[in-house]
């Protein structure tokens, strides 16, 4: 780090100075570069803007604008940030991994290869800006230890001629490997993490999906390794909003909670994945499997989905209805007269397919209809929380994958809630590393959710929020970490024992103790 030289710290802050350069800056890109060149030039400093300023920041260095930084990444690029190992390291890749400084020090690597960059395909070694920046998130959201973190972008080569054609490229220049080839490079790659860092939890992140459960498959008896569409996240995330929603409905209308209906919109892998984890709302209040299926219904682009349609992909056919036989349902208006659901929930990437027809019929059907619009980015997203509230007249409980802005209505304000899956995996890390856990488990999964929808605060239940508010997101780390070592210590997969003697109270403790602060400004003059 280079060395503070005075004036610059005796009678101003200048963190206020680095955040109004930031503001200054036109675009996300150019916010992008700025903090990436903070960061270069002190890591600390930037750490400190950073926790300070989450909300503002996050979806610079994460989704949206990763993606531009992603897109451009070999024109904007500064500076080596993070491992590159490339196909042409096969044979040596434990060489390159000892580059890092991290060494046996090392808790936690993200690891792309850049082939399913967010919604942008495949962008080759453009996609380390995936990695890092996740890992700043759970640097950020739970506090590990930047020092303690590897990101990681697997340089096979790519399949988009744009980057292979542009003089600037970073990449290694060919087309991506078949696939017994990059099969032996994947598992020197691992054999070889494990050398070099003893004790890393590895995420792969971003990978095309067949490849991505393949390597999956492949790894997670041998080594502590996990992916998000795995742990499914977001599954968790909704189900801990769902929680919520479903006392504030159910408390309504005066009914059980069993007595939930959830009508999906969208079965694509995000909306199927939701609906699984979905489930365990149900079989929580006691269910049996079959019972909490039966209370589930999706919907694609032909209409309600039957088990008697022919050539039924395979994804869909779990959730696929026997108990209809009549005319196809076609219109959203039809399937929601025929299903009554309580909760609709929307994975389709249409724009505004939850119209004033739909949601009224929701609120007509409902005290407080539960309505989730969860596509991202707010231009797929299937309803605006302003329209939501004006035609359910503020009864819609409400939460969407997309940030909203509060609304007034009649006087009143009202607060939307934001299915963001930040919420969720940087607690499940934490709690993963501290208790050394041996794999992430599903239960440790459901814990985190279960712990993050019983994390609100008296002022935010009495605002009526179904998520906690995102400013406490160490906060909730600590309590979902809390919860994710429980789990690892009922199925036995943790190898800390220490933690197993600790009260609740003094593991909460334990956990805040090990969560990561940058030294602030002053304590450093
Ligand atoms: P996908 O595979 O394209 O799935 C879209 C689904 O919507 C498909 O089942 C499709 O039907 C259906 N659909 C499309 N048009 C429709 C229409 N007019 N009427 C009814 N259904 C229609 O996409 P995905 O990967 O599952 O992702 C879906 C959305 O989830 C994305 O916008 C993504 O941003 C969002 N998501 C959000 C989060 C979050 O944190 N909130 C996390 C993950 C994903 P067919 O099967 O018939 O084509
Ligand atoms: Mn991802």
């Amino acid at each position: 780090m280079t060395p503070r030289t005075p004036p610059y710290f005796f009678n101003t802050d200048h963190r206020q100075r680095c955040l109004e350069q930031l503001r200054s800056k036109a675009t996300g890109l150019e916010k992008y570069i700025y903090l990436n060149g903070l960061k270069g030039r002190d890591p600390n400093l930037f750490y400190e803007v950073l926790l300070a300023n989450m909300l503002e920041i996050i979806p610079i260095l994460y989704t949206p604008t990763v993606g531009d930084a992603c897109s451009n990444y070999s024109h904007i690029w500064r500076r080596p940030e993070g491992v590159y190992v490339t196909i042409e390291h096969k044979g040596n890749i434990s060489q390159v991994l000892r580059t890092w400084a991290a060494g046996p020090a090392a808790r936690i690597a993200v690891v792309t290869d850049g082939s399913r960059i967010l919604g942008l395909g495949d962008l080759g070694a453009n996609g380390l800006p995936i990695s890092i920046g996740k890992l700043d998130l759970y640097i950020a959201g739970a506090g590990i230890r930047p020092t303690t973190t590897v990101p990681i972008c697997l340089d096979l080569g790519t399949n988009t001629q744009k980057f292979l054609d542009d003089p600037l490229y970073l990449g290694v220049r060919r087309k991506r490997p078949a696939t017994a080839e990059m099969d032996e490079f994947m598992k020197e790659f691992m054999e070889a993490m494990r050398e070099v860092f003893p004790q890393l939890l590895v995420q792969f992140e971003d990978f095309s999906t067949d490849n991505a459960f393949r390597y999956l498959d492949m790894f997670r008896s041998q080594y502590k390794v996990f992916n998000d569409d795995h742990i499914n996240s977001t599954g968790a995330v909704v189900l801990s909003g769902f929680i919520n929603s479903a006392r504030l409905a159910s408390e309504a209308a005066g009914k059980a909670l069993t007595d939930h209906r959830i009508l999906f919109f969208g079965a694509g892998s995000a909306g199927i994945g939701v609906a699984k984890q979905l489930m365990s709302f149900f079989m929580l209040n006691g269910l049996s499997e079959e019972e909490a299926r039966q209370r589930i219904y999706t919907v694609d682009s032909k209409g309600l989905i039957t088990a008697d349609r022919k050539g039924l992909q395979e994804h869909k056919k779990y959730f696929a209805r026997t108990d209809y036989a009549g005319a196809p349902l076609t219109t959203l208006v039809e399937i929601i007269e025929h299903v009554k659901p309580t909760a609709l929930l929307g994975l389709s990437t249409i724009r505004n397919a939850f119209d004033e027809d739909v949601v009224r019929r929701m609120a007509s059907l409902n005290t407080r209809p539960i309505i989730f619009p969860l596509s991202n980015p707010v231009s797929l997203c299937e309803v605006d929380y302003e329209d939501a509230i004006r035609w359910t007249n503020g009864q819609v409980i409400f939460a969407s994958g997309s940030p909203y802005n509060a609304v007034e209505h009649n006087g009143k304000s009202y607060e939307p809630g934001q299915g963001n899956n930040m919420y969720i995996f940087p607690g499940i890390g934490l709690g993963t590393i501290l208790s050394k856990a041996k794999h992430v488990t599903d239960s440790m999964v459901e814990q985190a959710a279960i712990a993050l929808a019983n994390s609100l605060t008296p002022e935010e239940k009495e605002a009526d929020l179904v998520y906690p508010r995102l400013a406490r997101i160490r906060d909730l780390s600590a309590q979902i970490a809390s919860a994710v070592i429980r789990a690892a210590q009922l199925e036995n997969v943790d190898q800390n024992n220490l933690l197993r003697s600790l009260s609740d109270d003094a593991l909460l403790d334990y956990i805040k103790a090990k969560q990561w602060e940058p030294a602030t400004g002053q304590a450093r003059l």
